[in-house]
């Protein structure tokens, strides 16, 4: 039976230990972490991706525990909608919205389609003929899934001269708390504010700002709370009823320049490892998922990087290109792009729509 090793148990590793588990492959997940998933934050997964969900019979699942979600779009911070989405044209277009949900859920989900997981089991080195070290042994395997993450140290081994993650000059924060409201996100001067409704009468928060790297605040909910005051309702009075323990900050970072081939030898690069990207197309863990179908579905690894290289090059810059725009703090450029999206708003829903077909219309190399 032919074996393969995956290095890490975050959304794209934990999918490709599923898809190639269901291949007829015998699997080994390590994690270097004592549990799976500890993010407690929201997760939205794209038509594109539950379409390769569907490949290892997890789409319906998540269809069943996520919220969809609903007709929201963008807006300034004062409230005003600058264009609208609808979840109904979406489903009509792509045969499904895009959906939210826990991570955790997610993960669990997957967790439980994959082999178990070797938890607390740091992998040290690996090398291109399929050598896996870690503090307990030596693995060997036919394959390696590299699905260590933005900071992978697999990618840093094959590729030492490749330049690493570059900050995007935006941190973010993420939180979950109780309520119900209409999804949508606010751009300001610099700063961006989600607001997502997941089921359960919860809401997935999030929002970004300009921010010097690895920067903490003394209260992270203060700092929010100081960022957005006077933004449009439901911002403020959901800040008020945020548990200050759930707000996570993570600095923003993507791979600027992509790897040469995401394989060497019996090594495959997955997921963040490969292309890690900024958060603004919500598509970071949705490419990880089709990186795993489309790894445990394609018969050798240069097949493998000839589909994903040039499928995900051009989503990290276009998010790249959002951020950017979402970062601007200049009068002037705020309304020229706000205007821009105003005007590209009126165009329709299905018009905005349209503009998402090259990364919402993938379709798996097979159908379930
Ligand atoms: C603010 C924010 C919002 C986001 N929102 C979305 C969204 O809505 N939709 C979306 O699709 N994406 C989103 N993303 C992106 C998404 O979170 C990532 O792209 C995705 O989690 C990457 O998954 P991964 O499995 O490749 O890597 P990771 O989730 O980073 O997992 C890597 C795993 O490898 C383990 N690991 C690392 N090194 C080792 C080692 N040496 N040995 C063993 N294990 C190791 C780690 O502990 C970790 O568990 C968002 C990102 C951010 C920052």
């Amino acid at each position: 039976m032919r074996h393969a090793v995956v290095v890490g148990a975050g959304i794209g590793g934990l999918t490709a230990a599923a898809a190639l588990k269901q291949q007829g492959w015998a699997v080994t997940v390590l994690e270097r972490a004592a549990s799976i998933e500890p993010v407690g934050a929201g997760l939205a997964i794209a038509p594109n991706a539950l379409r390769a969900l569907d490949v290892i019979g997890v789409g319906d699942q998540v269809r069943k525990l996520a919220a969809f979600q609903g007709s929201g779009g963008i807006r300034t911070k004062t409230g005003k909608w600058l264009s609208r989405t609808s979840a109904e044209a979406a489903e009509k277009r792509y045969g499904d919205p895009t959906v939210l949900l826990h991570r955790a859920v997610l993960a669990n989900l997957l967790a439980e389609k994959a082999p178990e997981i070797e938890l607390n089991t740091p992998v040290k080195l690996v090398t291109a003929d399929g050598v896996v070290s870690t503090s307990k042994g030596e693995l060997r395997a036919d394959l390696v899934v590299a699905a260590d993450g933005i900071r992978s140290r697999v990618r840093q081994t094959l590729f030492p001269s490749l330049p690493g993650p570059v900050y995007a000059g935006v941190t973010s924060w993420r939180f979950i708390a109780d309520g119900t409201a209409q999804p949508s996100e606010s751009w300001g001067d610099g700063q961006v504010f989600g607001v997502m409704p997941l089921v359960g009468e919860q809401i997935y928060g999030y929002a970004t700002a300009p921010a010097p790297p690895g920067g903490t605040a003394p209260g992270e909910l203060a700092e929010l709370r100081r960022l957005f005051a006077g933004w449009h309702d439901p911002i403020p009075a959901l800040l008020d009823r945020t548990d200050p323990a759930r707000v996570i900050r993570t600095d923003i970072f993507s791979l600027e320049t992509a790897p040469p081939a995401f394989h060497v030898g019996k090594v495959a690069l997955l997921g963040d490892a490969a292309h890690a990207m900024t958060p603004n197309l919500g598509q970071g863990a949705c490419q990880a998922i089709e990186d795993a179908i489309t790894l445990a579905y394609t018969t050798d690894l240069s097949a493998y990087s000839a589909a994903r290289l040039p499928r995900t090059t051009p989503i990290v810059k276009r998010s790249r290109t959002i951020s950017r725009m979402t970062a601007w703090r200049n009068p002037l450029a705020v309304a020229a792009r706000d205007t821009m999206i105003g005007l590209a708003g009126r165009l329709g829903t299905t018009a905005a729509l349209r503009q998402m077909d090259s990364v919402f219309a993938w379709e798996p190399p097979v159908r379930p």
